[in-house]
């Protein structure tokens, strides 16, 4: 919880003044580092290995050089880390492996540095009774899941888009950065895919991790800013298969990275400020083979639809935490317990677009993930409803 229950003020660390729009100075100089970084690395690699923690949303990272070329994901090594300090494993059997799954290119460290998407297991073991357990995932790696759906629904190469919605806020006083220090900006209707002061808040951090995404090599899409003012959104997408949650994954990395540039906190959190203010969404736009197909394809998605209403319950309770203070019915969004979908329709929980039933074929759009949604979770529940079950 972002503290939205306190009240305001004693957010406030005593002792710091605060400018009118909350402006946090940078902790470092930041004209020092750049004299340091064209200095040349020896020929060596510096590879990120990025893991998602024990909280199932947090973000991890630690660097290793590598000595060798890396052409292909194959060629970096499998590593570790402390499990006990992420809460993934106890203190006294501490070791979990980090295997790469996807690597991208490094936006904060141009050249041959690489960003490495790794999941997480427990290491290989020889029991006492002479038997051999082979690496197995640990609890919290959704990826390994994700992967098989992944590959039994592969023949149908399932697409998605995933929108990535994200509020902006001072990372000192939890409040949504830009607005006024006591108080709350005008009510909504401005903001959403606004220009100018006042409505369009912190749009740099916005610009720079659309910028480091391209390079980065992730399927970005676009970027818009939201309702709410200092709620922003990207897209991510289509991807196939289990590509979209290693993107995902990756540019939610790359956004920490560039607000931690700037001091401000980017937060998942679906309902950042309580009220008369709009959640945060992760809408999953999906679409196979099938729902592709000329002419057919409009008919498939009505009967994953009528699939995906008999699984409701089954997808709320993977499809992020805190969703019902978001899924209220609400600032565009459909109600938690009750399944619904429309053509054009914002408030249903599956919308199909206006063009899909006049060209009979296309994607449709799940709007119940909320923003911090754990995308190998979504579009595994989303493949094996739709193409795996009857
Ligand atoms: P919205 O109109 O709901 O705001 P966006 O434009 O923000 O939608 O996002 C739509 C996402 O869907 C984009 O990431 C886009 O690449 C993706 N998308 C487009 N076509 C398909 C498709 N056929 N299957 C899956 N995803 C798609
Ligand atoms: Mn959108
Ligand atoms: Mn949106
Ligand atoms: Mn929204
Ligand atoms: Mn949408």
């Amino acid at each position: 919880l972002r503290g939205t229950e306190q009240s305001q003020s004693s957010w406030q660390q005593p002792g710091l003044v605060y400018g009118t729009m909350g402006r946090i100075e940078p902790l470092l100089e930041p004209c020092i580092l750049p004299r340091f970084l064209d200095l040349d690395q020896d020929g060596k690699i510096m590879a990120e290995y990025v893991w998602v923690g024990g909280t199932g949303s947090d973000l991890r990272c630690k660097t290793r050089v590598l000595t060798k070329e890396v052409k292909s994901v194959k060629d970096l090594p499998i590593w570790n880390y402390d499990g006990s300090s992420t809460g993934q494993a106890p203190g006294d059997d501490s070791e979990v492996f980090l295997k790469p799954c996807a690597m991208f290119r490094d936006p904060f460290r141009p050249g041959p540095n690489l960003l490495v998407m790794c999941d997480a297991y427990e290491p290989p073991r020889d029991l006492p009774d002479g038997k051999h357990v082979d690496m197995k995932p640990i609890p919290t790696n959704t990826r390994y899941a994700c992967a098989l759906a992944m590959e039994k629904a592969a023949k149908e190469e399932p697409w998605f888009g995933i929108e990535q919605e994200y509020t902006l806020l001072n990372s000192t006083t939890k409040w949504p950065l830009g607005w006024p220090t006591s108080g709350y900006p005008g009510p909504q209707g401005p903001y959403y895919c606004s220009a100018g002061a006042g409505a369009a808040i912190a749009r740099d951090i916005v610009e720079a991790h659309l910028k480091c995404c391209m390079y980065a090599g992730i399927q970005i899409s676009g970027i818009n800013a939201e309702v709410m003012p200092s709620q922003w959104e990207f897209q991510v997408g289509p991807c196939v298969g289990i590509d979209s949650g290693d993107q995902m994954w990756m540019a939610r990395y790359i956004l920490q990275r560039v607000a931690e540039l700037y001091n401000v906190e980017a937060t998942f959190d679906p309902k950042p400020i309580p009220g008369d203010w709009n959640g945060a969404g992760g809408h999953c736009n999906y679409s196979t083979n099938g729902t592709r197909a000329a002419n057919t394809g409009w008919d498939t998605i009505q009967k994953m639809i009528a699939k995906l209403e008999k699984r409701h319950a089954v997808h709320i309770a993977g499809y992020g935490e805190g969703n019902e203070r978001r899924l209220t019915g609400k600032h565009e969004t459909s109600s938690m317990d009750t399944f619904s979908w429309g053509v054009a329709n914002r408030g249903a929980s599956v919308r199909v677009g206006r063009s899909v039933p006049v060209e009979k074929c296309g994607y449709f759009e799940d709007r119940r993930p909320s923003s911090n949604l754990d995308p190998y979770v979504v579009t595994k529940l989303l493949v094996e409803t739709t193409l795996l079950s009857d």
